[in-house]
């Protein structure tokens, strides 16, 4: 049987771990409506890259991820590739991770966010950004009304739901539990969420 790291990630933070080429990465949803924010660096290459969802908004001509999909780096580099959806979906790729003024505009200062859990996980890490990425956020539901307004409106994954994602590259990988909960969101309710990587006995070739 192949090796499974298992982290939970608790409510309204965030965590990194390195994933190498060919492992797979699941990232469950064990109470349902919960929104996961995920983010990709590249570790096997000279250059500081990272995975861009304006990139693989332009590379995949799509706004929502589908089975088969890659995500791209800003280079352009295939990182992820969405291997198994046992989710309803959707998962957005046009939001930024929620932030402190975010929630400064909403009155609530001082609330915990996923960028400051993003840069709290990569600093742990050791490492540092000139600028901070946009996640994937993995089961938010935002689809955008035909006249282009963009509304969050309440997660519909069901408990368990998650989605399984297959390493094109040694990456360090974070994951955020949303912690919106004054916004229907997460379904009124921050849980937490639990990523499984899961070692490979069958690496990926350079094939993409
Ligand atoms: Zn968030």
């Amino acid at each position: 049987m192949p090796e499974v790291r298992r982290t939970v990630i608790a409510p309204q933070s965030g965590q990194s771990f390195p994933v190498r080429r060919g492992e797979t990465i699941r990232i469950i949803d064990p109470q349902g409506q919960q929104v996961a924010d995920l983010w990709a660096f590249v570790t096997d290459g000279p250059e500081l890259d990272w995975l861009s969802t304006s990139q693989t908004r332009d590379i995949t001509e799509r706004i929502f991820p589908r089975v088969g999909d890659h995500f791209y780096s800003t280079r352009g580099v295939p990182l992820l590739t969405l291997v198994k959806d046992a989710s309803p979906g959707p998962h957005d790729m046009l939001f930024p991770a929620c932030n402190r003024w975010l929630y400064e505009r909403a009155g609530l200062p001082d609330h915990p966010n996923c960028q400051d859990n993003l840069i709290i996980a990569l600093r742990t890490a050791g490492l540092s950004l000139p600028a901070v990425p946009d996640p994937v956020d993995f089961f938010q539901n935002s689809l955008p009304d035909p006249d282009g307004r963009l509304d969050v409106l309440a997660s519909i994954n069901p408990p368990g739901g998650y989605v399984a994602l297959r390493a094109l590259r040694d990456l360090l990988v974070v994951v955020t539990a949303c912690s919106v909960d004054f916004h229907p969101t997460n379904g009124d309710k921050c849980t937490e969420i639990v990523v499984e990587v899961v070692e490979s006995s069958d690496p990926v070739g350079n094939s993409h």
